[in-house]
Parts: C-alpha cells; structure tokens; sequence
C-alpha cells in the first residue's frame, strides 16, 4: 500500500476538518428503535449511522441479528435523515445484501479480518466499487494481520479506505473489555500516515462509564475519528448492553471533546515545538550515554566480585539503590512509579552484565 493521499479524501469530503463521528446502535434490533437512534444520533451531530445487522457473537445462542430486513430499516433511516448508512459484513453474501440497499460503508469486524481467506472473498466481492471500506484491528495484537487486511481490500481497487481500532483480546483482568495497546495504531499510523484511522471506544471500554476518556484519549493521540455505540435504551439492548450510550448521552459528550488544533499549526508553533524536539534529542542522547558509564562500572564491579568469589545479588546494596532513586524521584517531582520501573530494569540488566562477565571469566580460566 502506498502512502497516496487519495486514501483520505472521502475522510474531509464528509467531516472536514472535525473528527468523524460514527454512532448507531450495536444491533439493529426494530424499525422504531433504527429510526429513533438515526434521528437522535444525526441531532448529536453524528456524519454517519452504524448498526449491525449480522452479528459475530462469541457463545451460540446469543442474538446473532435480525438479517437483510433491517437493511430496509437503514433504507428508510437514510432517507430520513441523509445519514451515510455503514454495516459490518463477514462475508461476500453481506456484501451483495448490501449493494442492494444502498448502503454507503462496509466494515470488516475484528473476528473477520484474523482470517485472510475471508478477508480475501469479501476483497473480491468488493472489487473495483465505489464504496468507503474499513478494516477493524484483528481481535488479536498483531499489526501484520491488520496491514494484510488493509492491503487486500485496497487491491481490490478500493481507494476509500480507513482502520478502525477496536482494542485487542486479553486473558488478563483489566478495566477494559478489549486492551487498547494504543502503539499499534499508532504504529500503523506511521506505516499509512494518509490512511484515515477512526477508534471504536465502545469495544475497548466494554463499559458505558469509560467510553468518553477512552475517546478523549483517541482524539489527543490525533486519531481521525470515533465509532460510538449508541442506542435509545442502551440497558435494554439485545447486544452490548453494558457499552452502549444513549443520542443524549453522545450529545453531551461530543461537546465535551476537547479537539486539538490538529491540522493547523501555525509556523512560531512550528519552530518552537523544534526546538523542544531538538532539546529531546539531545537528552536522550545523553541518557543512552550515561546507561553506557553505568554499564562500564558494573563490568569493573562484576571482575572485582569475580576475584573475591562475591555472589553478583547484593540485597542490601539493591535495597539502598532503590531507596535513593525513590528519594530523588520526589525531590525532583518525578513520578516515582516510573522512577522505580527504570531502576528495576536497570537492576536487572546490570545482573544480566555480571552473570556475563561472570561465565566469561569462568571460561577464561578453563
Ligand atoms: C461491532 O462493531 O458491533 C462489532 C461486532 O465489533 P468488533 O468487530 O470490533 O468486535
Ligand atoms: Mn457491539
């Protein structure tokens, strides 16, 4: 994929200069509940409507959506409110029930884009239509797999493009229901730097309470847009009850968002943020230095040990470090959780140095 900017110019035919903001329900459930979310995203100030209408559920038994009729309820939301109509589809079936109502995006959904096969049939299925077309972040971490699926679409001649980040699969307890591992967007942000990328905080957060920082969040590290589940009786939803927000809710929160001036940075801004970056640099420089002094004397401490048979952990001596680094930390107004996480790494990486030095000697006296 090049870095063309073709890749976004739908992305500021439709919102511009503000960030896009998708919103629509999880599911789409009934025509009245279709109908009355359009109508209250559209006055919130959404540019777009989401719904699902074929659900990959984790657990059989769990709705799995209503099918092709709601495409008619999409239909009809269009016509009320002049909304683009965006649906997920798995595979080349959706694809054809789409086309056939006029639905403007398509979006490929975490549990699709793991799988090249699929991601390919729906890729042919596409091929050389005039569609906008998002990729969600495969439920696993892996960039490659979200490159490929990007790729794929976008060789099937589609050039209305965007990557929607939906956070990442965790057998860990955490606060959120998918881990955001924010570097990999951004990693593919710097990959694709033209390649619009919009972040879903509804799948992330798994909870309606985090949806807005999570959002915030996304909006600070200059994503391009939000995905927002929102339903007109979220506790009532046949799916994702628990992340789902209501039009007012969204209402509210989208004049909350603190948008930063993304796109126009003025030229003294510009020089300034240079020099900062140039001062950054050259710290950083230094730091790398000084780890290299540090490293020098942990050789010498590891010989002198080596020589009088002096075990390479010393406790007390680990102890007194931690202590002073803990002590300076606060002294000097730096977070000491950070502090601490790099003198344990420093720590352990000098007992790394010594057992090195360690077997090299042993060697040497074979
Ligand atoms: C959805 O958008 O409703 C959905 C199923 O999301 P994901 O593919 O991110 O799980
Ligand atoms: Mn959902």
């Amino acid at each position: 994929m090049t870095t063309d900017k073709k890749y976004q110019s739908w992305l500021n035919d439709i919102s511009g200069n503000l960030p896009l903001i998708i919103a629509g329900p999880c599911s789409a459930e009934t025509e009245s509940q279709v109908l009355e979310t359009a109508q209250g995203v559209k006055k919130a100030g959404a540019h777009i409507f989401r719904a699902g209408i074929w659900k990959p559920r984790t657990r059989p038994g769990n709705f799995e959506g209503v099918g092709a009729i709601g495409l008619k309820w999409l239909q009809k939301a269009k016509k009320q409110t002049g909304l683009l109509m965006a649906v997920e589809v798995a595979n080349p079936h959706h694809v054809e029930l789409a086309l056939q109502h006029d639905i403007d995006i398509f979006w490929i959904g975490a549990r699709t884009s793991v799988n090249p096969f699929a991601v390919q049939e729906i890729a042919d299925a596409l091929k050389g239509l005039d569609k906008i077309v998002w990729v969600k972040n495969p439920i696993n971490p892996d960039l490659a797999l979200w490159m490929g699926a990007l790729e794929r679409i976008e060789k099937a001649g589609i050039e209305k493009l965007g990557a929607i980040h939906r956070g990442f699969s965790s057998y860990k307890k955490m606060i959120y229901r998918n881990e955001p591992l924010w570097q990999i967007p951004i990693d593919l942000k710097t990959k694709f730097p033209n390649l619009p990328l919009i972040n879903d905080p509804s799948h992330i957060s798994g909870k309606r309470e985090l949806v807005f920082d999570v959002a915030q969040t996304a909006i600070q590290l200059m994503f391009d847009g939000l995905m927002i589940e929102t339903h007109i009786n979220p506790e009532k939803a046949w799916s994702d009850a628990k992340q789902q927000i209501t039009p007012d809710v969204l209402n509210d929160f989208l004049k909350k968002l603190v948008i930063p001036n993304q796109r126009v940075f003025s030229p003294a801004l510009l020089e300034s943020l240079q020099v900062l970056r140039k001062d950054i640099d050259n710290i950083d420089a230094e730091i790398v230095q000084l780890f290299k002094q540090r490293q020098d004397k942990t050789e010498q401490i590891a010989g002198l040990k080596f020589k009088e048979n002096i075990a390479i952990y010393q406790k007390e001596r680990w102890l007194d470090i931690l202590q002073k680094a803990i002590r300076n930390s606060q002294q000097n107004n730096v977070n000491q959780k950070f502090i601490e996480q790099i003198f344990k790494l420093m720590h352990q990486e000098s007992l790394k140095i010594q057992h090195r030095i360690f077997s090299e000697k042993e060697q040497a006296k074979k």
